[in-house]
């Protein structure tokens, strides 16, 4: 069948429609994010069942019809399933998809954030680091993968790297860290310049160049989350502003 199309990734949401269907949304390596139907997805005995399912990975098989992708079947590779059955962390795991639907784009390669996925529900499940601390380092790696992520490299006033120059403080509407010469220097320094520590600055650049599988190996001091966590924050305020529906079920 020409009409015919083979995707892998990871059914990020689904939802309900007619008696039997459900309307899911993939985010693919090949197609980038997309919708498609799963007809009678809902019945117990459905070929369809896990893949109608958010937390679900797999190869997919489509048939693009001329309005829309109607799933035909699915090769399951994982689905978190002991993540489904704590509560805590499961919602933590419906955050990181919603975040992931929001910046996904159709007709890009989506593998970096599939991986970035998947490593942190791995990380979620295994629960080495608190969940707060896996919220915060998929939030900057999201950044990353985004391509529009703060520079902890070099000092965005002066341009001095971070080899030579100590960068001490960070400004989220400038975009980055300050070294100390240009915070000392009079005028031009941002109202919103906040302090760094040097574990924080490590922390942020660690997180935004290690390889995806190292992601998710260290843990910092309660003081270090909060101010990563402080600074991901305001760092979301001024440039997104988008309130996630899964945000108040982590207490965000
Ligand atoms: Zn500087």
């Amino acid at each position: 069948m020409d009409n015919q199309i083979t995707v892998n990734g990871i059914v990020v949401s689904s939802m309900p429609v007619a008696e039997t269907d459900k309307r899911v949304v993939l985010l693919t390596k090949e197609l980038g994010k997309i919708s498609a139907f799963a007809r009678g997805a809902v019945r117990p005995n459905s070929p369809l069942l896990a893949a109608g399912n958010p937390f679900c990975f797999g190869t997919f098989t489509l048939h693009s019809g001329r309005t829309a992708y109607n799933l035909r079947s699915v090769k399951m590779t994982a689905r978190f399933e002991s993540l489904l059955n704590d509560l805590s962390g499961v919602w933590y795991g419906y955050y990181f998809l919603e975040v992931a639907e929001y910046y996904g784009r159709e007709n890009m390669d989506e593998s970096e954030r599939i991986n970035l996925l998947y490593l942190t529900l791995r990380a979620l499940e295994k629960k080495r680091q608190s969940f707060d601390l896996i919220r915060t380092i998929y939030e900057i790696r999201t950044l990353g993968v985004n391509g529009e992520y703060p520079n902890v490299f070099t000092c965005v006033s002066c341009g001095g790297e971070a080899q030579a120059k100590r960068l001490s403080h960070f400004s989220v509407k400038a975009g980055g860290c300050f070294c100390e010469e240009c915070v000392n220097r009079k005028g031009g320094r941002p109202a919103d310049l906040r302090p760094l520590s040097v574990s924080a600055l490590y922390t942020l650049q660690f997180i935004l160049s290690t390889p995806l599988p190292k992601l998710y190996t260290f843990d910092v001091t309660p003081e270090v989350l909060e101010e990563l966590s402080s600074l991901v924050r305001s760092w979301r305020r001024v440039y997104s502003g988008h309130k996630y529906k899964s945000e108040e079920f982590i207490g965000l």
